[in-house]
């Protein structure tokens, strides 16, 4: 038993915890959870859980299914929103093979093995995430068939006794009960839209961190009787909810993105980093926007990226450098716009890192950035610009995946295959579907 293990046991015992959830994560990013005995939790350590990942999305075949959880215990945290009554906590897993090796099939050994590389090269990886989402009334339709959001307002606006308010001051509480801290939040465009940003962490952290949070906004907005969605575009008409995340790279307590004097305050470390990150894109978009719906917030318009650009400030690029704070000390980061709410955070990080390392390695080349507003260019102009657009669709940003070696070597084999058949087998659901959209259109006319 190391130290953590003894200080999660002490505690266990000293707050009278009831259950203890462990925690992991399946390959489309669905949160999954099994609650031990406080009195498991010693052995769970010392020889992990065992279960049937055959039933997992994507962790195992049938005949390969025995697996263990190991929880990590660094991760244990009491969980606020069950009351002091029947205290319960939490905490992630690492999934392992039934001879104790990390099991390929599991998306947090993924995103392990990019901070791994990032150490081999001598980096600590930190991010930032802007998480976006809708709050509705109800997880039901409304006559017309559209969701109903609690509110009319818009970004940053002030509603006296508004609903989201409540619901912001309640979540943020939360979160920091959890020990997540949170740097802002505020109303967002749509309505009913709402954005909650996290103070910057490690990649892993953060990653872990967006499972608890996407968690307990559900709850909070439970107990408040409204509805939490991620969804990437809930509505036609309104911007859909972004998962804007901030990098940088770290060595030591230096900003390796950093240098002063320079254009953008970008080292070459930074400027190579976006340029990986700008090359590989298309081949994880299917992992950082990974449904049907994801592409109708990238193609939707509402300040979602649709090309291939970086820029200073500029709200229309892929990747945008935020506007340089020299009060900030250094705080060189960059930020990729293109991800979602929806995205499994261990995949699509583990991507995106590992994407901005390989340029780094390979000392990639980084063109000129775009200062142009993207959203108002005629498709010629983008052209003349060699502005080259993301996938349209999931079924595009499969096939892209799809001949990527470097996704399938950041993936593993087995990850890879699998996120694969399960999009496959979403777009042939969605392609055999007869939408509204269709009926409206042509049942009447035809
Ligand atoms: N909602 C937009 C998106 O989907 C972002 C809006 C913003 O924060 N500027 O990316
Ligand atoms: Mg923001
Ligand atoms: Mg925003
Ligand atoms: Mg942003």
């Amino acid at each position: 038993m190391n130290r953590q293990q003894d200080f999660v046991l002490r505690t266990i015992e000293e707050r009278d915890v009831r259950f203890v959830r462990l925690w992991f994560t399946d390959v489309v990013g669905s949160l999954k959870s099994v609650a031990l005995a406080p009195a498991e939790v010693e052995g769970a350590f010392r020889e992990g859980l065992g279960f049937d990942g055959s039933s997992i999305e994507g962790l195992s075949r049938i005949f390969e299914s025995d697996m263990l959880l190991q929880p990590d215990a660094s991760t244990f945290q009491l969980l606020p929103w069950r009351g002091n009554i029947e205290p319960t906590s939490r905490m992630f897993c690492d999934i392992l093979t039934p001879d104790g090796e990390p099991s390929m099939a599991d998306p947090r050994h993924v995103l392990k093995r990019q901070v791994e590389e990032a150490a081999d090269m001598g980096f600590t990886c930190y991010t930032h995430p802007e998480v976006e989402f809708y709050l509705l009334r109800s997880d039901e339709m409304d006559a017309n068939g559209h969701p109903q959001p609690v509110d009319s307002a818009s970004y940053f606006d002030h509603v006296p006794g508004g609903i989201a308010q409540d619901f912001r001051r309640k979540a943020v509480t939360s979160l920091e009960e959890v020990g997540i801290s949170v740097e802002f939040s505020h109303h967002e465009s749509g309505p009913g839209q709402n954005e909650i940003d996290l103070r910057y962490a490690d990649v892993l952290a953060t990653a872990d961190n967006l499972m608890t949070f996407r968690t307990i906004i559900k709850e909070v907005a439970l107990l408040q009787g409204i509805y939490a969605t991620f969804m990437p575009k809930p509505f036609s008409h309104h911007p859909g909810s972004g998962m804007h995340t901030h990098f940088s790279l770290f060595e030591g307590e230096r900003n390796a993105f950093f240098e002063g004097g320079r254009e953008y305050q970008l080292s070459t470390t930074a400027r190579q980093f976006i340029a990986g990150v700008l090359t590989h894109a298309p081949e994880f978009t299917a992992v950082t926007n990974q449904f049907v719906n994801s592409y109708k917030r990238l193609w939707g318009g509402g300040e979602a990226p649709s090309h291939i650009s970086w820029g200073h400030n500029n709200r229309s690029a892929l990747v945008r450098v935020p506007l340089y704070k020299p009060e900030k000390g250094q705080s060189a980061r960059v930020e990729y716009r293109g991800i979602d709410s929806a995205a499994n955070p261990y995949l699509a990080y583990a991507c995106i890192l590992g994407a901005g390392l390989k340029g780094i390695r390979e000392r990639y080349d980084l063109g000129d950035p775009t200062e142009e507003d993207i959203f108002s260019l005629t498709s010629r102009e983008r052209r003349v610009l060699g502005l080259d657009p993301l996938p349209s669709t999931l079924h595009e940003a499969i096939n892209v995946m799809e001949n990527s070696e470097l996704v399938a070597d950041i993936l593993g084999e087995w990850v890879f295959d699998a996120f694969l058949r399960n999009k496959r087998a979403e777009w042939d659901e969605y392609r055999q579907d007869i939408s509204p959209f269709e009926l409206r259109r042509y049942l009447g006319m035809l």
